[in-house]
C-alpha cells in the first residue's frame, strides 16, 4: 500500500506501461489482479505499485469503505493527478469502491483524472486503453502476493442489511461464482505456486444460496480441499446469524483447511446489535462461538468490532469490553464507527465524540494486546507447522495456520544458522512470545 508517494521523474514514460495501484482490502487487491492480467494479455507492460514510476499510464483502485480509506484513496488520485500536472505520467484512470460511490462528484473535483470506472467496469476500462475484456482469462491474475499464498474471491456483493455498511452501495447484490469456475482456479493457482488459498467475499458463509438455493460453502470447501498442492485454506469474512455449521465438520475432517476463522461479529451490546441489523443478538453470538469452539477446538478466532455506533452507552461499551474480556478471541481488530451517507445508520445521529471514539477502541486494543500476549505464552514449547513469506533484517517470517498475512500473528526464526526456502514450510519449536509476535527455532 503507498501512502506517501514520491515520483520520481525518469527520463521517459514507457509507451503502454501501466502502474496499478491498489488501495483497501483483499477483494480489490483480487480485482486489480484479475485487471492486470487483462492488461498483460493485451500485451500492456505492467506493475503493481512501482516506485520507480515511468509508467505512461496510472490506474488507481480505490476504497471507499469509511472516512479514513477514503481519505487515503482521495490523496492518492490527487498525488497522480499532480503528477500528471508536472508530465511525469500521462493518463491517470480511476476505479473500485470510491469511484462506484462517489463518480459524478470526483469528475467534477478532480478533472485532470482521465475516466472514473465503478466496480464491474473492467470491460468498459480495457475498451477505454484499446484493449480487448478477453473472456477466456476468466480467473486469471498476475499476484500481487508472495506468489505461494493467494487470495480467494469466491463471490462479489452483499444481501445483508448491516445499518452502518456502504459495501452493499458499492458492490451491489451478492454474486456467487460458480464452483467448477472456482476449482478451476484454484487449479490454476496451484499451477503458478500457490499453496494457500485466503478465501474472501463479503459474506462468505452466504456462498451459494443465490446459484445453488442452499448454502453450498461446505461443499465449496470439500472440493477446494481436493485440488492436488493446496496445503492451507483460510477462511476470511464469515457471518455469524445463519452461520453453516457444516463448515466445521469439513474443517475437521481436511488436513488442508486451516483451523481458522474470520468472523466479524461488530458488537457485544444486544441492543446495538438489533440497530445494526445484524440478525443476531449478544447471547446467540456468545453461544454460537462456543459451538464453534467445541467442535473444532484448537480454532483460532479472528473479529472485528465498531466503537462509538450512534447512541452507543457507556454501559453498552462496558457490555462489549466485558464480553471481549470474557470471549477471548484470539485476533480482533476494531474499527471506530463512521457515519456513511445512504446507509441506514446515517439516519440516526453521530452522537459519540470522536475522542471517545478512539479512547474505546484503544482500551479495547489494550485489553486484546493482554489477552493476545497470555495466549501466545501458552505456545511456548509448542511445534507448529510454519509457511515462511519473507526475510526482514536478521529473521525468517512466517506464519502458522492459526494466522492469515497482513492481520494476524508472525512466527520470526533467526537467519544466523538456519536455512529457510521463502514459500516453504518448516517445523518451528516457539521458545518465547509477545503480545502479536513468537520466536521460535527450526526443528529438524
Ligand atoms: S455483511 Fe454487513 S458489514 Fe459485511 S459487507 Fe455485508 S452489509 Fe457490509
Amino acid at each position: 500500500m503507498i501512502t506517501y508517494l514520491c515520483i520520481m521523474k525518469t527520463k521517459t514514460l514507457k509507451k503502454n506501461k501501466v502502474n496499478v495501484v491498489t488501495l483497501g482490502c483483499s477483494k480489490n487487491i483480487f480485482d486489480s489482479e484479475v485487471m492486470m492480467a487483462q492488461l498483460k494479455a493485451n500485451k500492456f507492460e505492467v506493475e503493481h505499485e512501482s516506485m520507480v514510476d515511468d509508467s505512461e499510464i496510472v490506474i488507481i483502485n480505490t476504497c471507499g469503505f469509511i472516512d479514513n480509506a477514503k481519505q487515503e484513496s482521495i490523496d492518492t488520485i490527487i498525488r497522480y493527478a499532480d503528477a500528471k500536472a508536472e508530465g511525469l505520467v500521462e493518463k491517470v484512470y480511476v476505479t473500485g469502491c470510491l469511484s462506484e460511490r462517489y463518480k459524478d462528484d470526483l469528475e467534477k473535483e478532480i478533472p485532470e483524472v482521465d475516466a472514473f470506472f465503478g466496480t464491474r467496469d473492467l470491460p468498459r476500462l480495457l475498451k477505454t486503453l484499446k484493449a480487448d475484456y478477453k473472456h477466456e482469462l476468466v480467473g486469471e491474475r498476475l499476484l500481487t502476493t508472495p506468489s505461494h499464498f493467494a487470495y480467494f474471491k469466491i463471490a462479489e456483493g452483499c444481501d445483508r442489511p448491516c445499518s452502518f455498511c456502504a459495501i452493499p452501495l458499492m458492490r451491489g447484490k451478492h454474486v456467487s461464482t460458480p464452483m467448477e469456475d472456482l476449482v478451476q482456479q484454484a487449479k490454476g493457482l496451484v499451477r503458478n505456486g500457490v499453496k494457500e488459498l485466503m478465501l474472501i467475499a463479503q459474506d462468505l458463509t452466504y456462498y451459494g444460496l443465490d446459484i445453488y438455493k442452499k448454502r453450498a460453502l461446505a461443499e465449496l470447501l470439500e472440493k477446494l480441499s481436493e485440488v492436488e498442492g493446496i496445503e492451507w485454506i483460510r477462511l476470511h469474512y464469515a457471518y455469524p446469524s445463519g452461520f453453516p455449521m457444516d463448515v466445521l465438520d469439513v474443517m475437521k475432517e481436511k488436513n488442508n483447511i486451516c483451523n481458522y476463522l474470520d468472523i466479524p461479529l461488530q458488537h457485544g451490546s444486544s441492543r446495538i446489535l438489533k440497530s445494526m441489523r445484524r440478525g443476531i443478538d449478544r447471547e446467540k453470538t456468545e453461544k454460537l462461538i462456543e459451538e464453534i469452539r467445541s467442535s473444532v477446538p484448537s480454532i483460532a478466532i479472528r473479529t472485528t468490532l465498531i466503537v462509538g455506533y450512534p447512541g452507543e452507552t457507556d454501559e453498552d461499551f462496558q457490555e462489549m469490553y466485558d464480553w471481549v474480556q470474557r470471549s477471548r478471541f484470539d485476533r480482533l481488530g476494531v474499527f471506530t464507527y463512521s457515519h456513511e451517507e445512504n446507509t441506514h445508520a446515517h439516519s440516526l445521529e453521530d452522537d459519540v465524540p470522536e475522542e471517545v471514539k478512539k479512547e474505546r477502541a484503544d482500551r479495547i486494543m489494550e485489553l486484546q494486546a493482554g489477552i493476545s500476549y497470555e495466549l501466545n505464552q501458552e505456545k511456548i514449547g509448542n511445534t507448529y507447522r510454519v509457511l515462511f513469506d519473507r526475510v526482514e533484517g536478521e529473521y525468517f517470517i512466517g506464519r502458522t495456520e492459526f494466522d492469515s498475512p497482513e492481520v494476524d500473528n508472525e512466527v520470526l526464526v533467526k537467519k544466523n544458522d538456519t536455512y529457510l526456502r521463502l514459500g516453504d514450510f518448516a517445523n518451528i519449536r516457539i521458545t518465547s512470545a509477545d503480545h502479536y509476535d513468537l520466536y521460535g527455532e527450526l526443528v529438524d
